[in-house]
């Protein structure tokens, strides 16, 4: 119930009671009133019935005394008295108009009747006096039957005035129970209209509002300094109180779910945050393995939780290879072909929407629908590679807008790192003979010899150049010598393979650096390339080419040169091959005036 409603009816019990306790007042007061009335009521029949019994007594004593002395001034005084006598009437009507109830009046009447009998009795005497006959008067007013008529009359006026006297103590006994019941009644209701009174302003101002507003007042405190962790009082009564407390659990829940969306918004800012940075540090990389490293560090900051793998897709073999993983995913690490991905083989995520029925991709293993994610790596249309999510449905889970962004930017960096491959393979490999070409022997040469230097380890060089090669173009054509040359190229390859550096350094001519080798370590290579070049059938369509043979000049340091001129001394080496006849090794050890 409404607060104002309970002042309200609180109000008009009040005032009812107060109301009804002044009429009852009021009565109490009336009460007084009767009683007073039947006192004054008593009094008027005390002096009335007086009357009467005196005037009855009078008269008998007087006509007593006269028969006896016969004195003239006592037959006066009974005639002034019988003169001055009410007839029964009047009496009668004095005492109705006093309050006398019809059963009083009856016996007062035939008290009256018994008196008014004596009085004719009297007169009978006092005329048996004038008529001298004084015995007779006196036997009469003195005799037994005379005698039993008066206590008759005084018997029923003593009556009458017992009853009036009951009646009369009865009425006050009556109004002064009445007053007092009154009186008592009306002090109970002003006692009931305190009482409620302090039961209104005890219950209302301390159960009803001053408590509940002292915890309303300490939840708003809190509430006010952000602590939403109070728990809002539960006052479900309909009042002002309620709508308050109601209030102030709408404020606390807005406040609640605005304090989720700005930690949302956090979080969200910090996996924007995290992408940017992942895109910078992707921009920077310079290989694959700084690809795999950022990704590796990353991607469990941006998605905490949730483990993953990027594959790269290889050509030869085709399939997907894993280049890194975090979080220990399930299921194995192992290459598989990329149509076993249904995210590869439509170029989108899949499943695309999660927790409805969509067939599994083959290379993961069981799990959830939910769990898992696969965004493939496109670059220019096609696929270069994938990221694979699990444990989606884990709490900390970003959107899955987030998940596709890192792969966008994974899928950028890669294909960059594909072009920039490709750019350097341009920049520093031959077309050709797929050996290195001149513009990487000039990094590579400085940094063996200041390696070689700086740790006294020999470097030797292989100078190789096509005998009568002009001839084989000649002969042959262009695109035959280009055969030629790709077919010395692929055995200097392979001799040399890991022991050291092949290069095309120009035209027909390859240089060959061994690191670690001195020149008779140089001189085998160099044989085993000669031999090679030698038993080598060359044919060109149905042309037969036949053998080419190859000149080789060796330069070591540091047993023929000192400083950095390892090339020239090779090349001196080789003119002097191609001088003594072609066809032949030369070390520049060899030569008896070294040019250098
Ligand atoms: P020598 O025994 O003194 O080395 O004589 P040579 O004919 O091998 O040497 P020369 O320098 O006279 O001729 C080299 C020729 O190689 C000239 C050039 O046209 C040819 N040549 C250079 N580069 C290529 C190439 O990439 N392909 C083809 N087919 N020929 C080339
Ligand atoms: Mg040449
Ligand atoms: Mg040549």
């Amino acid at each position: 119930m409404r607060i104002a409603t309970i002042t309200n009816w609180a109000y008009s019990a009040t005032v009812c009671l107060t109301l009804a306790s002044g009429i009852v007042m009021l009565m109490a007061s009336n009460a007084d009133n009767t009683e007073r009335r039947a006192v004054e009521q008593r009094q008027i029949f005390d002096q009335l019935t007086d009357a009467v019994d005196e005037d009855a007594w009078a008269l008998s004593d007087l006509a007593r005394l006269y028969v006896i002395g016969k004195d003239p001034e006592v037959l006066n005084a009974y005639r002034q008295h019988e003169s001055g006598l009410k007839t029964i009437d009047r009496r009668m009507a004095v005492l109705k108009d006093a309050g006398a109830s019809g059963e009083e009046l009856a016996l007062l009447r035939s008290g009256l009747e018994v008196v008014d009998a004596l009085q004719d009795e009297q007169q009978t005497a006092l005329n048996d006096i004038a008529n001298g006959e004084e015995k007779q008067a006196v036997s009469l007013l003195y005799g037994k039957i005379y005698e039993q008529q008066l206590d008759l009359a005084q018997d029923r006026i003593d009556h009458f005035h017992q009853m009036l006297d009951n009646r009369a103590r009865n009425a006050i006994a009556d109004a002064t129970k009445m007053s007092r019941t009154l009186r008592t009644l009306s002090e109970v209701m002003v006692g009931l209209t305190a009482l409620l009174f302090l039961f209104v302003l005890g219950f209302i101002l301390k159960r009803r509002v001053l408590r509940p507003v002292v915890r309303l007042s300490d939840v708003v405190h809190r509430l006010a300094s952000q602590d939403y962790a109070v728990e809002t009082p539960n006052f479900n009564q309909i009042d002002e109180i309620g709508d308050m407390a109601q209030a102030i659990r709408i404020f606390r829940e807005n406040g609640l779910v605005r304090q989720q969306l700005e930690r949302e918004r956090d979080a969200d800012w910090a996996i924007r945050e995290l992408l940017a940075r992942m895109t910078q540090r992707l921009q920077g990389c310079e290989n694959l393995a700084d690809v795999v490293n950022v990704a590796e560090l990353f991607a469990p900051n941006i998605a905490p939780g949730i483990a993953g793998r990027l594959y790269i897709l290889d050509r030869d073999p085709w399939q997907m290879r894993c280049v890194a993983q975090w979080l220990a995913p399930k299921g194995s690490a192992e290459p598989f072909h990329p149509d076993e991905c249904w995210a590869v083989r439509r170029g989108q995520s899949h499943p695309p929407v999660h927790g409805e029925p969509d067939i599994a991709c083959y290379h993961l293993p069981e799990l959830s629908h939910d769990e898992t994610l696969c965004v493939p790596l496109i670059a220019q249309g096609e696929a270069i590679g994938l990221l694979s999510f699990q444990n989606l449905n884990h709490e900390t889970a970003p959107s899955r807008a987030y998940l596709e962004l890192m792969a966008e930017a994974l899928g950028l960096a890669l294909a960059n790192q594909r072009l920039r491959e490709a750019l350097l393979e341009k920049a520093l490999y031959d077309p050709l003979t797929g050996l290195r070409n001149r513009h990487h022997l000039d990094d590579t040469l400085s940094n063996q010899l200041s390696q070689a230097m700086r740790n006294k380890e020999p470097l030797s060089c292989l100078m190789i150049d096509i005998d009568h090669f002009k001839t084989i173009n000649d002969t042959y054509g262009h695109e035959a010598g280009d055969g030629v040359i790709k077919s010395v190229a692929a055995i200097i390859q392979r001799v040399v393979n890991k022991s050291g550096m092949a290069f095309r350094y120009g035209g027909e001519e390859f240089l060959v650096l061994l690191n670690g080798m001195d020149d008779a370590a140089a001189n085998r290579i160099a044989t085993d390339i000669f031999n090679g070049v030698r038993e080598m059938t060359l044919r060109f369509g149905v042309s037969d080419i036949g053998h080419v043979d190859v000149s080789i000049g060796i330069a070591s340091y540091p047993e023929h040169i000192q400083s950095d001129n390892l090339l020239r001394a090779a090349d001196v080496a080789l003119y002097r091959a191609k001088e003594l006849g072609r066809s032949r090794i030369v070390s520049f050890g060899m030569l008896e005036q070294p040019l250098l």
